[in-house]
């Protein structure tokens, strides 16, 4: 513990985002730099608890040495924090920037006082290591002549082929996609975490270490080009399914055949590939410009979709809750240490706040209907609902209708698709996920293994970290009888 007084002497002060006026200007990211003096005092607030609940499993999930790395940056041992970052978690700069930070909601501190803020001191240490050139390619001394194929390349794929590699397997990563990363790539918008920058960073390490990634890859039956996965079975040690939870929830209301009603993953997947591609020259996207624009649903998703529509210069924005608006403070039912469901204003509330003066989010709210112009949507139809023991109720007399011409869809995922996982028979569970144990990662086919979103339904990207380490250590386990991985 660097200043046994810290907690007392130094108020949290988390590092700010760029101002939202100028932010929405372009798709850049949203954070500002690190002020290395200033990160010293916030982790000299870290206690050093005996039991770190922040690191337990209320907290981070990867179980990250987070009281350690508080107090080596303190000491302005920056090298060494980022070797007890890397001992846990792979890809912290994907975690310092978009994790919600489960973490902070079991400080011991939050208790009495605002949490250490402990994802900037994370995103700051492994920052420094890459500028520094501390972060270098780590491939295995030896190989051990076995092959594994991943199919899907989010964080819990790339987790799990990191951590197979360098125990000194041969790993290929199938992905559908034309490039690689999942929804880190695809999904989470380019102002959350950097593409050029960030993910491709990353990538290109692990091609130095020795993972082949293979884009454009659909993994099936063999028919259309699709690649067989009964053939990756046979062919491989080991298959890995990490294909995350892709099946959208629909809204089966009346006009929603209209054009302008998108799921949020279409919008948002081909705003980030025109932005790549061309710098939004080709055209190539689902526009928001001067319209009326509906999200429907909350979350990351739903907040990710405000943003980019704010980005492209929306006329109007709307955002339907069917929920209640949470608390402010923790519910008496919401206790220290677990993850604390209270009314959060992430950056696309702020930046909607500022371009339009007022937060978008309309609580308790269902959409009835939606109403079309020449086969094209132009309005929908609302009524306000009541939630009372479980149940929701719509309230007489609350009809509204809303202009909208883009509506976007972010009412979240049922599950896993099936294309690569109907051929190897693998046994789904009653929520249509892959089945299998977390913790042993095997499904009922004995060298298919599944971790991430299409294993336990969609979650975090630090889950599915937590998910490929783990698998990986398990892979490792059925192929040499024994592992070393954590
Ligand atoms: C818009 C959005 C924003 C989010 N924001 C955040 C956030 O801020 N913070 C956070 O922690 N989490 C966030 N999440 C959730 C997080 O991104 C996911 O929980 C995480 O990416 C899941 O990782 P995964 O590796 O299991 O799957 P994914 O990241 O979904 O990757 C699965 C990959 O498998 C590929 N694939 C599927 N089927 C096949 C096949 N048959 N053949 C070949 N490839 C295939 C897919 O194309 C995909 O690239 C967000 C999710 C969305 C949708
Ligand atoms: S990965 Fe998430 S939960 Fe873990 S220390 Fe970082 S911000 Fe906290």
């Amino acid at each position: 513990m660097g200043k046994p007084t810290g907690f007392m002497e130094f108020e949290r002060r988390a590092a700010p985002y760029r101002d939202a006026a100028a932010r929405l200007l372009d798709f850049r990211e949203i954070y500002t730099g690190h002020d290395a003096g200033h990160l010293a005092k916030q982790g000299a607030r870290c206690m050093d608890c005996g039991v770190p609940f922040c690191q337990s499993n209320d907290g981070c999930p990867i179980h990250n040495l987070i009281p350690e790395w508080n107090d080596l940056v303190y000491r302005d041992h920056w090298r060494e924090a980022l070797d007890r970052l890397h001992k846990t978690n792979n890809f912290p700069e994907f975690t310092g920037r978009v994790c919600p930070a489960p973490c902070e909601g079991a400080c011991v501190l939050g208790i009495t006082d605002p949490a250490v803020t402990i994802k900037n001191i994370e995103m700051a240490i492994i920052d420094r290591g890459f500028a520094e050139g501390w972060v270098q390619p780590e491939p295995p001394a030896a190989r051990t002549g076995k092959r594994i194929a991943i199919v899907g390349s989010g964080p819990a794929g790339l987790a799990a082929a990191q951590q197979l590699n360098r125990a000194g397997h041969r790993v290929t990563v199938y992905e559908r996609a034309d490039r690689i990363g999942g929804l880190l790539m695809y999904g989470i918008p380019n102002m959350k975490l950097d593409k050029a920058e960030v993910v491709e960073r990353r990538l290109a390490l692990m091609r130095e270490e020795g993972v082949e990634f293979r884009a454009n890859a659909a993994v099936a039956d063999g028919h259309g080009g699709s690649i067989d996965s009964r053939a990756l079975a046979e062919e491989n040690d080991a298959v890995l399914l990490a294909t995350g939870a892709t099946v959208p929830r629909d809204l089966a209301i009346p006009g929603r055949d209209l054009d302008g009603i998108q799921f949020a993953m279409t919008f948002l997947t081909q705003n980030t590939k025109s932005l790549l591609d061309s710098g939004f020259e080709d055209g190539a996207f689902t526009s928001a410009k001067d319209k009326h624009v509906v999200v429907i649903g909350g979350g990351d998703t739903g907040a990710d979709c405000i943003g980019t529509s704010l980005r492209h210069g929306c006329r109007s924005l709307v955002n339907f809750e069917l929920f209640p608006q949470p608390p402010a403070e923790r519910a008496l039912h919401n206790p220290w240490p677990t993850w604390p469901v209270i009314f959060r204003t992430d950056y696309a509330h702020q930046e909607s706040a500022t371009r339009f003066g007022a937060d978008p989010r309309v609580y308790l709210i269902s959409s009835v209907e939606f109403l079309g112009d020449g086969g094209r949507v132009k309005a929908i139809r609302t009524v306000d609902v009541s939630f009372e023991n479980g149940q929701f109720k719509n309230i007489d007399g609350t009809m509204r209708e809303w202009p909208a011409d883009l509506v976007l869809l972010a009412m979240g995922f049922l599950g896993p698709e099936h294309e690569a996982s109907d051929p190897l028979a693998v046994d789904y569970d009653e929520r249509s996920n892959y089945k299998a144990e977390y913790g042993a990662y095997q499904t009922n086919v004995a060298n298919v293994f599944a971790a991430g979103d299409c294993r336990r339904g969609q979650s975090l990207v630090v889950r599915a970290i937590n998910e490929g380490r783990e698998a990986a250590r398990e892979i490792d386990r059925y192929l040499m009888g024994a592992t070393e991985l954590p």
